[in-house]
C-alpha cells in the first residue's frame, strides 16, 4: 500500500496508565513519520480512539465517541478513522469491523504496527523511537514505560486478559534503551507498568531476570531520579522485592497493591488468590522495612453476592490498613469474564453506590488525618509543573502525595525540599524551602 502524506492527528485517550503509555508511543512514532498533533481535534486527518472496556462506564465512553466520529466520517470520508485499545482487544472480534464499518484501522493494545504500516512503508513503520516522547510532551518529567504486557491471572471480573492477551514481559534491553531515550528526553522519573508488574520475566525463565534485578538495572541509569512501579499483587509481591526498593535510593516506597474486598468469601468467588489476613501479612511486611511507605489499593462494591456483612469486612479493612490512596470502583459485569458468566449481577445500583460513597468517606477521613501530620514538615518534592489556574508549582513526594507550593525560579525536573504549610485530604501546600534547589 502507497504512504499516506503526513498531516494532522489525534489522539483521544481513555483508561489506565498502560492506555496512556500506548497513547505516548504511538504519537511519538507518528511525529517520527512527519504526522503532528492537530490544534483542534476536529479538524485532524487522523483521528485515533484509543478504548478502555474495564468497566461499563469506560466502554460507554468510547461508544459515545465513536458515535461522534462516525458521524464526522460522513462529513469528511477522506478523515482516517482508527480504533484501538481494549475495545478491539488482542484477538478482535470480526464482528467489529460491521458494527463499526467506518473505522479505517484496528489496532491491538499496545500494537500501533497496523496503522504505521498503513500509513507508511512497512520498515519505516518498524524503525525504533529515538524520540519517544510526542511534541505535546516533550516537558514531561514522568513519563509511563511497559514492562509487562497482557495478563494470564483470571480474577472473575475482569477482562483485561481477553482483551490484552496472555502475559509477556519485555525483554530488560528493550525497556531499558526506552528509558534512556526517554531520559535523553529531559524525563526524570519512570513508572514501569504491568497488571501484576511483581511477576515480571516469570515467563522468560532463561533471561535471569526479575522485576528486583530489572529496577536495579533501571535506578543507575544516569539522569533519573525516581522510579516507580505498578500494580503490584499481594500474592507476587515479595521480601526481595521490598529489600530491593529499601536498598536503592531512587525507587520510591510506593507500592499499589490492590486488596479488592476486605471478605474471604468474596475474594474466593473474585479468584484472586489470598485471603483478608495475606493482604495484613503483606502491608505489615511492607511496613516493618519501610515505615512511611505508601501503599495504595483498589477496591470493588456490590460484586456478585457481597452481602453487608462482607462489604463490612472491605470498610473494616480500610479503616485499619489506613492506606495512602483508594480507587473504588462499582462492580459491572464484564463480556466472557467468568464471574459475567457464572454469577448473578445482584446487588442493585444504588447499593453498589451507597457502599462507595460510605468506603469514600472513611478513606477521605483517614486522609485528611494522614496529611495533617506533615504540617510542619518538609518533604522532598520532584517538580512536575505549573499549576496554570493559581501559578503554584506542583510535584510529588517519593510517597506519591501531591504538593503545591512557591518558589523563586524554575525548579521544574529537580527535586526540592518543601516546607508544609497546609494540608487537605488529597494535597499538602508549602513553599521551597531554600532558594537553591538541588541541581539537575
Ligand atoms: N491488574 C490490576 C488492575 C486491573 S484493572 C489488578 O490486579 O487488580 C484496575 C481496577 O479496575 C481493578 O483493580 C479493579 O478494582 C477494577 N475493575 C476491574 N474489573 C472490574 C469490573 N468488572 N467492575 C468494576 N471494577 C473493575
Amino acid at each position: 500500500m502507497n504512504a499516506v502524506a503526513p498531516g494532522a492527528y489525534h489522539i483521544w485517550t481513555i483508561g489506565c496508565q498502560m492506555n496512556e503509555a500506548d497513547t505516548r508511543r504511538l504519537a511519538a512514532r507518528l511525529e517520527a513519520l512527519g504526522w503532528r498533533e492537530a490544534a483542534d481535534p476536529d479538524s485532524a486527518d487522523l483521528l485515533v480512539l484509543n478504548t478502555c472496556v474495564v468497566r461499563r462506564q469506560a466502554e460507554d465512553k468510547a461508544l459515545g465517541r465513536l458515535a461522534q466520529a462516525r458521524a464526522q466520517k460522513r462529513r469528511r470520508p477522506d478523515r482516517i478513522v482508527a480504533l484501538m485499545g481494549c475495545l478491539v482487544g488482542e484477538r478482535m472480534d470480526p464482528a467489529l469491523r460491521e458494527r463499526f464499518d467506518f473505522v479505517d484501522v484496528f489496532l491491538p493494545p499496545s500494537d500501533p504496527g497496523p496503522l504505521l504500516r498503513r500509513l507508511a512503508a512497512a520498515d519505516a513503520a518498524e524503525a525504533p523511537g529515538e524520540a519517544p516522547l510526542p511534541a505535546r510532551l516533550r516537558r514531561s518529567v514522568r513519563a509511563h514505560v511497559p514492562a509487562v504486557l497482557g495478563c494470564s491471572l483470571a480474577c472473575a471480573y475482569c477482562v483485561i486478559p481477553y482483551r490484552r492477551g496472555p502475559e509477556r514481559s519485555r525483554p530488560a534491553g528493550e525497556i531499558l534503551d526506552e528509558i534512556r531515550a526517554l531520559l535523553a528526553q529531559g524525563v526524570r522519573e519512570i513508572v514501569l507498568l504491568g497488571q501484576i508488574v511483581d511477576r515480571y520475566g516469570l515467563d522468560r525463565p532463561d533471561a535471569g531476570v526479575n522485576l528486583a534485578g530489572l529496577l536495579r538495572s533501571a535506578a543507575r541509569l544516569d539522569g533519573l531520579r525516581r522510579l516507580r512501579f505498578l500494580t503490584n499483587h499481594p500474592r507476587y509481591l515479595d521480601a526481595a522485592l521490598i529489600e530491593t526498593v529499601a536498598d536503592e535510593p531512587r525507587i520510591c516506597p510506593h507500592f499499589v497493591m490492590p486488596f479488592q474486598s476486605g471478605s474471604d468469601a468474596v475474594l474466593a468467588r473474585m479468584r484472586r488468590g489470598y485471603t483478608a489476613e495475606d493482604y495484613r501479612a503483606r502491608v505489615a511486611a511492607i511496613r516493618a522495612r519501610l515505615p512511611e511507605a505508601s501503599i495504595q489499593t483498589d477496591i470493588i462494591v456490590g460484586f456478585p453476592g457481597e452481602t453487608e456483612a462482607d462489604f463490612a469486612a472491605t470498610a473494616n479493612l480500610l479503616e485499619e490498613l489506613r492506606l495512602d490512596k483508594v480507587h473504588i470502583a462499582r462492580y459491572s459485569p464484564r463480556p466472557q469474564t467468568w464471574a459475567a458468566r457464572r454469577l448473578p449481577d445482584d446487588v442493585p445500583a444504588e447499593e453498589k453506590e451507597r457502599r462507595r460513597a460510605a468506603l469514600d468517606a472513611i478513606q477521605t477521613r483517614i486522609l485528611s488525618e494522614k496529611n495533617a501530620a506533615f504540617r510542619g514538615r518538609v518533604v522532598d518534592v520532584l517538580v512536575e509543573d505549573r499549576d496554570p489556574r493559581r501559578g503554584r508549582w506542583r510535584g510529588r513526594t517519593p510517597c506519591d502525595r501531591l504538593v503545591f507550593f512557591e518558589a523563586p525560579g524554575n525548579p521544574r525536573g529537580r527535586i526540592v525540599p518543601v516546607r508544609i504549610r497546609e494540608t487537605a485530604p488529597f494535597s499538602l501546600i508549602g513553599a521551597a524551602e531554600s532558594a537553591n534547589p538541588t541541581p539537575p
